[in-house]
């Protein structure tokens, strides 16, 4: 990324007052006016996004004071941003809009390969989350809806049959409160965002989890996400949910799977035993010769289905567990026993 020098784009001194500004962006903008140069049309798109651009950053007074602000430091300012950016996993440029206002040219839309302001990435960096005061500069304005952003939500499986209300601490992007997003601060780079206007704050939100959510899915909290520039509306925050692995049960899909310790006993005669539930503790019959790692299913105690209607089924595999440290007698019988099975009654 390289320094854009706005003033030299535009032809003015650093001390040049706004209306010098106006006029000289003006001059430049007709003169690389894209109808204007049929013969190298190309050039004059270029210079045209360029002037465009160093306007709609000198031409705002507060963009244009922390343009000022940059200066050398501008490379360590650029550092935190990209952190930021980082952090923005989700960007809809859909949402985004372009014009050129009152100078009525006619030249709207992003251009190719530029980022989402069609404007350059240094540009986008440090100036395209700026917001504008109602009534400032109406040359060259857009609004901005704020961004989508997304991040992880780490649930249990308690957490998820249960569904409702849940208060969570979660890292999100929030307008630096220093100096609410401006990015200066008298005539310095503000100290606690670096300039981006932007800092990453813990929150503690109350999340509603709907019932039976899977892994994978998403929670959406409207007007939670980034701020919206130039009355633009705030976007969402988005939270991904990752389910912590449960001692007890596997989830697939909407069934639950438990593995479940019986005697030998049981299995060979028959039995009752007791099984947990995620709604607590049921009894479950097992039939006379049941075979080793069999699947038996107690219907509807899975998961809720996150779309309503119901809920899974919990599978309980019976673990056959054989008996040792056996008495004399004991073993004395189970020789019976198998030399019953041979053929050999004694
Ligand atoms: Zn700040």
């Amino acid at each position: 990324m390289n320094y854009k020098d706005y003033y030299a784009i535009l032809g003015v001194p650093k001390s040049a007052a706004e209306k010098d500004i106006k006029s000289a962006y003006r001059k430049l903008a007709r003169k690389w006016h894209p109808d204007a140069n049929p013969d190298n049309p190309k050039q004059a798109e270029e210079k045209f996004k360029e002037i465009s651009e160093a306007y709609e950053v000198l031409g705002d007074p507060e963009k244009r004071k922390k343009y000022d602000v940059l200066g050398s430091d501008w490379q360590r300012a650029a550092q935190q941003a990209e952190q930021q950016r980082r952090y923005r996993t989700r960007y809809n440029p859909n949402d985004f809009h372009f014009d050129f206002g009152t100078e009525g040219t006619g030249a709207g839309g992003a251009g190719a390969g530029a980022g989402p302001t069609g404007f350059s990435d240094f540009f986008d960096m440090f100036f395209s989350g700026i917001g504008r005061r109602q009534g400032g500069a109406q040359s060259a304005g857009f609004s901005q809806r704020g961004q989508d952003l997304e991040t992880t939500i780490e649930l249990s499986l308690r957490d998820v049959y249960d569904g409702g209300k849940k208060a969570v601490s979660l890292q999100v992007e929030d307008l630096c409160p220093r100096c609410r997003g401006t990015g200066t601060v008298g005539t310095q780079l503000c100290p606690q965002c670096g300039g981006t206007g932007h800092v990453l704050l813990t929150k503690k939100f109350e999340v509603t989890i709907p019932k039976g959510i899977g892994e994978g899915q998403r929670i959406r909290l409207a007007g939670q996400g980034g701020a919206g520039t130039h009355g633009g509306a705030s976007g969402d925050l988005y939270l991904i949910v990752k389910l912590l692995d449960d001692s007890t049960y596997k989830r697939k899909g909407d069934d639950l799977y438990v593995d479940l310790p019986v005697s030998l006993y049981d299995l060979v005669l028959g039995g009752e035993v007791r099984v947990p539930t995620m709604s607590g503790q049921v009894t479950m019959t097992i039939p006379e010769g049941t075979q080793n790692n069999r699947l038996l299913r107690l219907s509807g105690k899975g998961m809720p289905k996150v779309k309503g209607g119901g809920a899974g089924d919990e599978y309980v595999r019976l673990i056959g567990q054989l008996p040792i440290s056996l008495s004399d007698k004991e073993k004395k019988l189970f020789r019976e026993l198998s030399s019953m099975r041979n053929g050999k009654a004694k």
